[in-house]
C-alpha cells in the first residue's frame, strides 16, 4: 500500500492506472475509520482494480463553533486498517496543500437540498463538502465513488453536484453499518461517555418503532415525528435539532406517507451531535 501526501503524485498514480484501463474506486473519508468506512472500502475493492481512500479532516466543512480541532485523528491505526483491507493508495494531503493561502474558489449546490435539515443547523457545511470533493474527484479521477447512507443528505447533494458539473464518476450509496445495539457507526461516537453511549441507541430504536408504525398503516408524518421525539426525550439528556419525514429524492417534507419515504433525525447528547435516518 502506498501512502501519498503530495497532490501531483496522487494525480500521476491515478492517471497511470487509468491509462492502463483500470477502474478506480474512491472512498473519501475524514479518517478515524470504523466498520462503516470499511464496508465502503470492501465494496470498492470488489468493484474496481485500484482503490484509493482519502483521509482528510476537511476544515471548510466545520462551522466556527464545531469540533474541527477535537475531531478524532488516528492516522497510524487508519493505515493499518486500510492495509488489512487491501487498499492500493491512502491519500492524506496536508491542509496547507489543499487550501493554500489565498484559496478562494468554492463549489456550492444551492437550493432546498442544501438548505434543509443539516443545512439549517450547519450553515456552510455542504459548501465545504462539495468544494473538497470537487478537488478530490479532480485529483483521483475515480470511476466509482462510495458514500454511506448514514449521511444521506450529503450523498444527495454530491449526486446533484456530480450530475450538474458533469463530473465523470458514479456515486455508489451503501447501507449504514451499525453497532450491535443499532447505533450507527460514526467517528464521533468516540466522544460519548459510557452512559451517553448506552442512551444513544434510542435514536435508531425510535426510527425502527416509527417504521413499524408506518407498516401498521400510519400515514400521518406528524404522528410519526411526535412518536420519535417522545421516545428520544424519554431517555433524557437529548436536545433534538430535527426529526423529519421527507421525500427521499427532494428532501421536502411530506404531508402524507406514501411510497418511498426517509425519516431522518439529528440530536445532541451532551456535547456530541449524532445523525441517523431510515428509508421506508
Ligand atoms: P466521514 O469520515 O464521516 O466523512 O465518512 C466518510 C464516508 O463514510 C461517508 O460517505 C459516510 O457516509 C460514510 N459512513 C460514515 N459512517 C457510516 C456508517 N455507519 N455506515 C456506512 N457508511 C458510513
Amino acid at each position: 500500500m502506498e501512502i501519498i501526501k503530495d497532490i501531483a503524485l496522487m494525480r500521476t498514480r491515478c492517471r497511470e492506472r487509468k491509462l492502463k484501463g483500470d477502474k478506480i474506486g474512491f472512498v473519501p473519508t475524514m479518517g478515524a475509520l470504523h466498520k462503516g468506512h470499511l464496508s465502503l472500502i470492501k465494496r470498492a475493492r470488489e468493484d474496481c482494480d485500484f482503490t484509493v481512500v482519502s483521509i482528510f479532516v476537511n476544515p471548510t466543512q466545520f462551522g466556527p463553533e464545531e469540533d474541527f480541532k477535537r475531531y478524532p485523528r488516528n492516522l497510524s491505526e487508519d493505515l493499518r486498517l486500510c492495509e488489512e483491507e487491501g487498499v492500493d493508495v491512502v491519500f492524506a494531503p496536508l491542509k496547507e496543500s489543499m487550501y493554500p493561502d489565498g484559496f478562494s474558489t468554492w463549489v456550492e449546490v444551492k437550493g432546498m437540498l442544501t438548505e434543509t435539515l443539516e443545512g439549517t443547523f450547519r450553515p456552510g457545511h455542504f459548501k465545504g463538502v462539495t468544494t473538497v470533493l470537487t478537488k478530490l474527484f479532480n485529483i483521483v479521477l475515480p470511476d466509482y465513488s462510495y458514500f454511506g447512507e448514514k449521511d444521506y443528505q450529503q450523498a444527495m447533494v454530491v449526486k446533484k453536484m456530480v450530475q450538474e458539473l458533469n463530473i465523470d464518476t458514479e456515486i455508489i450509496l451503501l447501507p449504514t453499518v451499525r453497532e450491535r445495539d443499532g447505533l450507527a457507526c460514526s467517528s464521533r461516537n468516540s466522544y460519548l461517555s459510557p452512559e451517553e453511549r448506552k442512551k444513544a441507541a434510542v435514536l435508531y430504536n425510535s426510527l425502527l418503532k416509527a417504521k413499524q408504525e408506518v407498516e401498521r398503516g400510519e400515514k400521518d408524518p406528524s404522528i410519526i415525528t411526535s412518536l420519535i421525539r417522545h421516545l428520544i426525550e424519554k431517555e433524557g439528556s437529548f436536545k433534538i435539532d430535527y426529526v423529519a419525514v421527507v421525500n427521499p429524492d427532494t428532501l421536502e417534507p411530506v404531508d402524507r406517507i406514501r411510497g418511498k419515504t426517509l425519516i431522518t433525525i439529528a440530536a445532541w447528547i451532551g456535547g456530541t451531535r449524532l445523525i441517523d435516518n431510515i428509508l421506508i
